[in-house]
């Protein structure tokens, strides 16, 4: 077919003026459409609710990005049965005509690029960069999906079985039901986008339940795909409250599974909730949880010190630490230790803190129960190692924390071993590689790590024992690519699930056998 192999859509370069000029005006037309309503997209309705959820700009609280109406249990109920009515045409467009609305939306994206990024830089406090990737990822997620559906649909049709006389056997992959996505804030637009179309162009239908503190860019999508023409019902849009939306969905009888990225604490409730059974339920709900991480960089002797600093303060403080992937601890192995800790501590205060529209290295924290918890942490930190940078809350009408680093921490003390999901990292001493190993995997996550070192037998070592999903080695344990980098960790750290992998698909589809007596 005409279809071109699949490619990462590149970076913007915005030391380039002319590229930097380009997000200014879209940040300023972005500005101009800011402080609208915004409806639920049930099926072909466009509900105004009377109850709505405020979403600001982080980094100046006064700026309202836009009042979304919000789903009650009725509401999502509705929504239910809609997703429900359409899955049972859905589920039959052939799986070409739904890869084909992936394309097209992609296609879309890619022309309005900036647009996107600029409605991040406003709603999520993200800078120009990071706003960046996040569109790509999201291009990316549909170009790669599409992809891969297509690739499903010919396994469908030629799926190797042992030949047995006189038999015809085939297996298929169908799709499952009715899918809850619940995608988180901090990638409040590649991620929204993995989860759902991921689940729609594999032939289910979803309940789409945005972040509450980014239900705007979410929206945005959504309405993309309004505009590419995608069947109303295939996604519908309902955002509201994890306790009364969320909850009540999670524990429906209709609802076939859940796919959510969030929080250890909020996945495993939802983990508990959707093990029950409720009355008329006749399937066991699907989980695929993406869930929290206590990433880190581990430094040897012989590693390069210039670029493993540089690679552990990018993981740290890229978009504020706010990221699964975030490398909040970093292992060192004593001979250099103190050359890391300086190196570290002098990088980290060259990150200045501003507005994220003005492209400053950091911005502000999501939201004020995020500010609160992280500055928290912080005072914890002050009790558990040495202050080496930061260590305050910044300037700003917004959410700002300092970047900041603790040296000399102890491998069980609270910052090594807790989410804090914020600018904080912590810095650890080991008396050799293996015991900087040791005290990596000392952890109840396994998301992402990394490995710095120039010793080859080492590498090998560290890449056999180093227990997460996504394992780096002389690089920054953040900004895995789709199709390249399948991410997903393990343990704590959710269901073991690949997003932008060649197994992500199948999370979204059952395995049915035929056998044909001829
Ligand atoms: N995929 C992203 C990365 O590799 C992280 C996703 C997340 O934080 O949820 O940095």
């Amino acid at each position: 077919t005409d279809i071109k192999t699949f490619a990462n859509e590149p970076f913007v370069d915005f030391s380039q003026p002319e590229n930097r000029e380009a997000m200014e005006q879209a940040i300023a037309r972005v500005r101009a459409e800011l402080g609208q309503t915004l409806p639920l997209h049930i099926g072909d309705q466009k509900i105004v609710t009377e109850d709505k959820i405020v979403s600001i700009n982080p980094a100046n609280k006064d700026e309202v990005i836009g009042y979304m109406s919000k789903a009650n249990q009725q509401l999502a109920e509705q929504a239910m049965h809609t997703a429900l009515e359409t899955f049972e045409t859905w589920k039959k467009v052939p799986a070409r005509i739904r890869a084909d609305y992936l394309f097209k939306a992609a296609t879309l994206m890619r022309e309005r690029k900036h647009e996107f990024s600029a409605m991040m830089i406003l709603e999520a406090g993200k800078n120009y960069a990071e706003a960046d990737a996040d569109t790509a990822e999201a291009i990316d997620f549909m170009e790669f999906y599409a992809r891969e559906m297509l690739r499903l649909d010919q396994i469908n049709e030629t799926q190797p079985l042992t030949p047995i006389p006189g038999e015809d056997n085939r297996l298929t992959y169908i799709p499952l039901g009715v899918g809850i996505v619940i995608p988180p804030w901090n990638f409040p637009l590649a991620i929204c986008v993995g989860m759902t179309t991921a689940a729609v162009v594999s032939g289910n239908t979803v309940l789409l339940k945005p972040a509450s503190t980014t239900p705007v860019i979410a929206h945005k999508f959504v309405a993309l795909m309004e505009e590419i023409g995608l069947p109303s019902g295939v996604i519908n849009f309902i955002p509201g409250s994890g306790a009364e939306v969320g909850d009540y969905l999670t524990t429906h009888p209709k609802t076939r599974f859940i796919s959510f990225t969030g929080s250890k604490e909020v996945g495993l409730r939802i983990s508990r909730l959707a093990a029950d059974t409720a009355e008329g339920q006749i399937w066991m709900k699907r989980l695929v949880a993406e869930m929290g991480g206590k990433d880190g960089i581990v430094v040897d002797e012989t590693a390069d010190l210039d670029a493993a600093a540089q690679a552990i303060v990018a993981s740290a403080f890229g978009f504020q630490g706010q990221k699964c992937s975030a490398g909040s601890r970093a292992v060192i192995v004593e001979s250099v230790y103190p050359q890391i800790v300086e190196k570290v501590t002098e990088l980290t205060g060259r990150l200045s803190i501003g507005l994220p529209e003005q492209n400053y290295p950091s911005g502000p924290v999501i939201d004020e129960s995020s500010y609160n918890k992280i500055l928290d942490y912080i005072e914890i930190g002050k009790t558990e190692g040495r202050l080496v940078a930061g260590g305050n809350k910044a300037d700003g009408n917004g959410y700002y924390i300092q970047p900041t680093v603790f040296a000399d921490v102890d491998r069980k003390a609270r910052i090594m071993q807790e989410e804090i999901f914020g600018p904080v990292l912590a810095l650890c001493s080991a008396k050799d590689y293996q015991e900087a190993i040791e005290i990596y995997n000392d952890t109840e996550f396994g998301l992402t790590g990394a490995f710095f070192s120039s010793n080859e037998e080492r590498i090998s070592e560290a890449l056999e024992t180093m227990h997460c999903g996504n394992l780096y080695v002389n690089r920054k344990c953040t900004g895995a690519l789709v199709g390249a980098q399948p991410f997903g960790g393990f343990n704590m750290s959710g269901t073991d699930s690949k997003a932008g992998g060649h197994d992500y698909l199948l999370l979204f589809t059952q395995a049915k056998l035929t056998s044909r007596k001829l």
